[in-house]
C-alpha cells in the first residue's frame, strides 16, 4: 500500500455532467475536502459549460447549509471535451498544467472515468497521446463498472488500459467494497475467535447471499434489457459478498495478500456446465403484480423500451459451492432481483444443528442459530440463538441479539463512494478490484452463460420474493430462503 495520504492531487472527472457525479462523486468529494484532503478537479463531458454554470450545477448537488461550499467548489473548472476527439486532449493538457501550477499539486492525478464503458479505452490512450499522463507525479485512473461485458471483452478493456496505466494504477471501482458493513465482514470473522473457529463446514449448513430491490428498471431500461440480473448484479456485487465470507484469513493485513486470498475463492467456486445448471440455477423474469405497498406493477416485457418478447432475467438464484476444504458441501446460495418484495441486502449464515442434547427435540420449534450480516438498508448484525422460554417450564424459543449502525452514527459514517475516493487519494486500493480477480469473475459468469440457454425461463409476480423455484432450490436441500428481516 502507498502512503499518500494528503498528497494534492488533480482529478479529471470524465463524466462530469452525468447521473454518478452528480448523485454520488461530487458529494463524496464534499465529504473528503472538510475532512482536509486537498484537490482541484477539472470537468469533462461534451456539453457546454462555464467553470460557473459547472459549480451551480455542482452546488445543487450538496448540502445547501454546509459553509465550505464555496472554497469547495472554487476548486472546479470545467473543460468540454469529447473523449473522441484527440484535439480537445491537447487543450486540456495545458489547463490541466495550469492548474497544476495554481495549486501546486505536484503533477499527481486521478483519472476518473465515470463514463460508458465503450470510452474507457478512447480517453485513456487519448490521454497518453497528449502526454496527459506523463507527469512528474502519480497518477491513478478510477474505472467504473461495468468492466466489461464478458472475459473477451474486459481482457481487451484491459489491454486498452494497460497501455497507459500500470496494473497498480488501475482502480476498479465495485462500490459494494466501500460499503460500512460489507468492509465489516473482514472484522467480524478475523477479530472474533468465536467466529472463525466454527467458520467451515463443520458447523456450517449454508450460507444464504440475498441482494433484491423493490426497484424495477426505471430510465436503464435499454441497458439493463443487454445486461439483466446475473451480469448486472452477481458478476460483481454478489461475488464479492460470497468472497469476503469464504476467503481465508490473509497472512497479513496488506492489499496484495488479501487480493490474493480473494482470487483464491473465485478460483475454487465451481463452474456450472450445461448438465448440472438445471439444478443449480434459476433465471426469472418478473410479470404484473403488486407491491407490499400496494403499487400496481406492469410486467417487465410491457415496461418501456423493453422489448414484448425479451427473454432477459431481471432474477436470478443459484447454488454455488467453493471446492476447497473449509467449504467442502456447503452451499452458497445467491438470489437477486428487481420488482421484489422487499430491498435488502444480507448475508445469513446457518450453522448446523446439533445432534444429540437434551433440548435436540425442542429445536426445531426454535430453529438454526443464525448470524446474519445486514448490508443496506440497515447497516448491522443479528444473532439468532435458542433459549428456555424464561419462567416456564420447558419450551426452547429463539432469541435475536441485534447490533444497529443507528441513525445517528450513520450520518457520519462515510458513503461507499466517499470511503473508496478517500482509499484512492491516499494509494490504497485494497478495496478496488485486481485483474485476476475481474478476469476469474469473468470465467465463471461466461461458464453461466454458455450453459444457461439450456435452461427455461421462469416467471415471478412483481412484489415477490421471486418465483417457487427458487424456494424449490434450497428446499431440495432440506433448507429454505430466511426471511429478511428489518432491524428494530
Ligand atoms: P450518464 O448519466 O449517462 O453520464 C454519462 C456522462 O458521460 C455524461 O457526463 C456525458 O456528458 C458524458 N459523455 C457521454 N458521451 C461522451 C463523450 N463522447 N465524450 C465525453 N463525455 C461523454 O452515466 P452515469 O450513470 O453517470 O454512469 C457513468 C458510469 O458509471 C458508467 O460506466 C456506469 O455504468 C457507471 N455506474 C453508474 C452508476 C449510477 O448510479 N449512475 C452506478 C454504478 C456505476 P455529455 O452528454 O455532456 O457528453
Amino acid at each position: 500500500m502507498v502512503d499518500t495520504e494528503r498528497e494534492p492531487v488533480l482529478i479529471l472527472m470524465f463524466g462530469a455532467t452525468g447521473d454518478l457525479a452528480c448523485r454520488k462523486l461530487y458529494p463524496a468529494l464534499f465529504e473528503l475536502y472538510k475532512k482536509n484532503h486537498e484537490f482541484a478537479v477539472i470537468g469533462l463531458a461534451r456539453r457546454q459549460h462555464t467553470h460557473e454554470s459547472y459549480r451551480s450545477m455542482i452546488d445543487r448537488t450538496l448540502d445547501q447549509n454546509s459553509e465550505q461550499r464555496r472554497d469547495f467548489l472554487e476548486r472546479f473548472y470545467y473543460q468540454p471535451l469529447d473523449v473522441g476527439q484527440p484535439y480537445h486532449f491537447a487543450l486540456l493538457k495545458n489547463i490541466a498544467e495550469q492548474i497544476d501550477t495554481k495549486y501546486n499539486l505536484h503533477g499527481n492525478r486521478i483519472f476518473y472515468l465515470s463514463l460508458a464503458p465503450r470510452f474507457f479505452g478512447s480517453a485513456a490512450e487519448n490521454l497518453k497521446k497528449a502526454g496527459i499522463t506523463e507527469t512528474q507525479g502519480w497518477k491513478r485512473a478510477v474505472i467504473e463498472k461495468p468492466f466489461g461485458h464478458d472475459l473477451a471483452s474486459a481482457k481487451e478493456l484491459n489491454e486498452q488500459l494497460l497501455r497507459v496505466f500500470d496494473e497498480s494504477e488501475v482502480y476498479r471501482i465495485d462500490h459494494y467494497l466501500g460499503k460500512e458493513m460489507v468492509q465489516n465482514i473482514e472484522a467480524l470473522r478475523f477479530a472474533n475467535p468465536i467466529f472463525e473457529s466454527i467458520w467451515d463446514h463443520r458447523h456450517i449448513a449454508n450460507v444464504q447471499i440475498t441482494l433484491s430491490e423493490t426497484l424495477g428498471v426505471g430510465d436503464r431500461a435499454s441497458y439493463y434489457d443487454q445486461t439483466g440480473a446475473l451480469l448486472d448484479m452477481v458478476q460483481n456485487h454478489i461475488l464479492q459478498l460470497l468472497i469476503l465470507t469464504a476467503m481465508e484469513p490473509p497472512s497479513r493485513f496488506d492489499t496484495e495478500d488479501i487480493r490474493q486470498e480473494k482470487v483464491k475463492v473465485l478460483k475454487a467456486i465451481r463452474t456450472m456446465s450445461r448438465d448440472t445448471i438445471a439444478n443449480e440455477l434459476i433465471r426469472a423474469q418478473y410479470k404484473a403484480g403488486v407491491m407490499p405497498d400496494g403499487t400496481r406493477i406492469t410486467g417487465y416485457h410491457n415496461e418501456n423500451n423493453i422489448d414484448t418478447d425479451s427473454k432477459t432475467e431481471t432474477f436470478v438464484a443459484a447454488r454455488f459451492f467453493v471446492d476447497n476444504y473449509r467449504w467442502s458441501g456447503v452451499p452458497f446460495y445467491i438470489r437477486t432481483g428487481k420488482r421484489m418484495a422487499a430491498k435488502s441486502t444480507e448475508i445469513v449464515i446457518q450453522f448446523k444443528d446439533i445432534t444429540q442434547n437434551p433440548f435436540f427435540c425442542q429445536l426445531h420449534k426454535a430453529g438454526p442459530n443464525l448470524l446474519v450480516i445486514h448490508i443496506q438498508p440497515d447497516e448491522g448484525l443479528s444473532l439468532k440463538l435458542n433459549v428456555k422460554e424464561f419462567g416456564e417450564a420447558g419450551d426452547t424459543i429463539p432469541i435475536s441479539m441485534n447490533f444497529s449502525n443507528h441513525h445517528d452514527s450513520k450520518s457520519s459514517t462515510p458513503d461507499a463512494y466517499e470511503r473508496l475516493i478517500g482509499d484512492c487519494l491516499r494509494g490504497d486500493s485494497t478495496n478496488f478490484t485486481r485483474w485476476d480477480e475481474v478476469a476469474y469473475s469473468w470465467t465463471l459468469t461466461d461458464s453461466i452463460v454458455a450453459a444457461w440457454n439450456d435452461i427455461p425461463l421462469d416467471y415471478y409476480e412483481a412484489g415477490t420474493m421471486g418465483p417457487s423455484s427458487s424456494d424449490e432450490l434450497l428446499a431440495r436441500d432440506g433448507f429454505c430462503w430466511w426471511p429478511l428481516t428489518k432491524m428494530e
